[in-house]
């Protein structure tokens, strides 16, 4: 039988604040509990991907590392192939690289050169979208090998940073805001 769904209310009353993680002042978004619950950790992949069907999307790109556990699944249910963005140094073969600012210093992201396919059409999914550089970084890639953005989605979005201002006016969806 299928679980009931969750509203996006219930899921943000299981996203677990942890201050000063990793370091002093960061509000870090825990989303271990809303995994551990299978009615939620599904609800949430059925909301990420609202609106999309089955056949309707080619891969479903996934950023390193908690980004991964969304869209994996979210390749699962749209019969779509999953795609990683990870960290440099990271994937085995011949990548693509794109560099972005951190608050202190950088950070470089690789995908592998044929992970997407020129007119492949793509979702983009990642756990929170705070400044946006990562996510950023992701569509530049993306982008090089030519695939068609359809969405990106983010279970969370840190809203006052205002992230969604850096992702090129791709369509932007997210569950839970702050
Ligand atoms: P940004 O590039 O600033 O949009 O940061 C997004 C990435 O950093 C995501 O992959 C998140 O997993 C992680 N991240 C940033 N801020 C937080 C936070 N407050 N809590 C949890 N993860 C965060």
């Amino acid at each position: 039988m299928p679980l009931p769904h969750p509203t996006a209310a219930d899921i943000e009353r299981a996203i677990r604040n942890v201050p000063d993680f990793p370091k002093p002042g960061i509000q870090f978004k825990d989303i271990t509990p809303v995994l551990a619950d299978a009615r939620l950790f599904n609800g949430c992949i059925d909301l990420l991907i609202d609106g999309f069907k089955p056949g309707d999307v080619d891969s479903v790109v996934g950023i390193d590392a908690r980004g991964f556990i969304f869209a994996a699944a979210a390749a699962v249910k749209l019969q779509a192939g999953f795609v990683p963005v990870r960290k440099k140094g990271k994937l085995p073969y011949q990548t693509h690289e794109q560099s972005y600012d951190l608050e202190y210093g950088s950070a470089t992201i690789a995908m592998h050169v044929d992970a997407l396919h020129p007119g492949s059409r793509v979702l983009l999914i990642d756990d929170l979208l705070a400044t946006g550089g990562t996510a950023a970084a992701a569509i530049a890639l993306m982008e090089k090998l030519g695939a068609k953005i359809l969405e990106t989605s983010f279970l969370i979005e840190l809203k006052f940073l205002d992230g969604r201002k850096r992702l090129g006016g791709h369509p932007v969806r997210s569950i839970v805001a702050y």
